[in-house]
């Protein structure tokens, strides 16, 4: 059975390829009908906080992702928090040591770093020269004696690691590469290198899913694995990894989780649809086919295989993303829309006065809105005009549709609308005839009065605006703007 896992560390907010990497393994677990283990990787204490735990299960929670094992739904492998095993990782560690497949180092950060400069000086690979691998009693004592403090080091096999990523196909690593790492601080504190393939180990974990940047770890992690088998901890099968494409943001460069467009929380606050999101989000790395890129997480769980993941880095991009968040708005049934925009509704987006508001007049123009917005929280602004007492204004927009003639342009307008049948279709006529006396097209003679009415040169079709405006509130806006 395939049993995969979800296991981020609690550091600030999550990030757009935090939520690629969780999407895929739970695509990948629903598709094989297997177990979603989520895994919380809080063991550094300086830089995991409660708060960034708290919003980590919110933002699965919204994404609508739903996991098998791990916190609030417990499992026979519980506790999931890595804070709550250390124990755990202590008798692993001791066992690790006791079996001869680690050792402690007595070297210190100084003498590190002379040797590796030196060795790096003399051509020579700069990782851990394994100095400490064979102590002798006397040796142990003397360092003791001394004071020194020791970590725990892991023993890597002298031979090469050989692996088969289900991305990357076959990969190899040498030993001069892969030096002897550290598992356990001088403190006594477990490192990830350690935690991690423990946890995956005793969590019966078959396969690994996560981002390429964690590639150099996964011959480390192999070698621990076969240690752990020798020494009884966990099912003795080492998992198999796949290793998902980096992801580039602008200028080519690497997404890093420090870009403001890497954090999910504006995602979430610009009013993307979780769908549209993980949609988009899929297309980094993966595709359902060449000429279909919209489609349900059910779509994707039902096509999704690890082997059609390219190893090509993928690049973020915005416009795509907020299009296809677009067309899935425009999939939803209007009334789920609608509940949709509500929080853009109130305050602190809206600009109005709650009272200002009329359910009845925002369900009329919400069909129009739907059809053309990417990201739900641009409701505000497209929809102001109708519980705002005056416009709002902009300069820029005012300048740029009232130009020379406008005034006159104005003036035939109102005298049109005001004598007009108070329905789109009549309103639209009636402006194409005072354009049509002043020399204007359609959508030269429509700018002033779009501006006059909504503040805005953009917006949602003018005519069907004005029509749910209402005659009072438009011909006085016009007489404004003339004043
Ligand atoms: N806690 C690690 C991280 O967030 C997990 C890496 C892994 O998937 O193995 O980078």
């Amino acid at each position: 059975p395939v049993r995969v896992r979800f296991c981020p560390s609690p550091t600030g907010n999550p990030h757009v390829g935090l939520v690629r990497t969780a999407l895929f393994n739970w695509a990948f677990a629903r598709h094989h009908g297997g177990t979603l283990v989520f895994r919380i990787e809080d063991t550094d204490a300086a830089r995991d906080s409660e708060e960034s735990y708290q919003q980590l299960l919110d933002s699965m929670r919204w994404l609508g992702f739903d996991w098998d094992e791990g916190p609030e739904v417990g499992g026979p492998h519980a506790p999931y928090r890595q804070s709550q095993r250390m124990d755990i990782y202590q008798d692993v560690a001791r066992k690790l040591l006791d079996g001869g497949h680690a050792y402690h180092c007595y070297c210190t950060t100084e003498e590190l770093d002379a040797r590796r400069d030196a060795a790096r000086a003399a051509g020579k690979p700069s990782g851990y020269d394994g100095q400490c691998r064979v102590l002798t009693a006397e040796q142990k004592a003397a360092y003791d004696a001394e004071g020194r403090t020791s970590i725990v080091r892991f023993r890597m096999p002298d031979e090469p690691i050989t692996f088969t990523d289900l991305v990357r196909g076959e990969l190899t690593f040498t030993p001069e590469n892969v030096p002897d790492f550290g598992i356990v601080r001088a403190n006594g504190a477990p490192l990830y290198t350690l935690v991690n393939p423990v946890d995956d180990a005793l969590m019966e974990i078959t396969h690994v899913l996560r981002g390429e940047d964690l590639l150099s770890s996964t011959p480390r992690q192999i070698a621990l694995y076969r240690a752990l088998a020798q020494i009884g901890v966990g099912n003795g099968t080492t998992p198999q990894f796949g290793h998902l494409p980096y992801v580039m943001g602008e200028g080519n460069k690497k997404l890093s989780k420090r870009d403001p467009q890497a954090s999910l929380n504006l995602y979430r606050e610009r009013g993307f649809l979780p769908e549209g999101l993980l949609n988009y989000l899929s297309l980094l790395g993966w595709s359902l086919s060449a000429d279909q890129d919209i489609f349900t997480m059910e779509e994707m769980v039902a096509a999704f295989d690890i082997k059609d993941v390219n190893a090509n880095p993928a690049r973020f991009d915005l416009k795509k993303c907020e299009s296809i968040n677009g067309d899935h708005m425009r999939r939803m049934d209007v009334k789920a829309f609608i509940e949709a925009c509500g929080p853009w509704l109130k305050a602190p987006f809206a600009p109005w006065a709650p009272e200002a508001f009329d359910q009845t007049v925002f369900e009329a123009i919400a069909p129009h809105a739907q059809t053309r917005l990417t990201v739900l929280s641009d409701i505000t602004a497209n929809v102001d005009f109708l519980f705002l007492d005056e416009p709002a204004y902009d300069e820029a927009s005012w300048a740029k549709a009232m130009k020379e003639g406008s005034d006159a342009l104005l003036r035939t307008a109102r005298a049109k609308l005001a004598a007009a049948e108070w329905n789109a279709e009549a309103l639209k006529a009636a402006v194409l005839a005072a354009g049509e006396e002043h020399g204007l097209k359609l959508g030269k003679a429509q700018a002033p009065v779009r501006v006059a009415v909504t503040g805005r040169t953009v917006g949602l079709p003018l005519f069907e605006s004005l029509e749910i405006l209402g005659r009072e509130r438009t011909l006085a806006r016009i007489d404004a703007a003339l004043a």
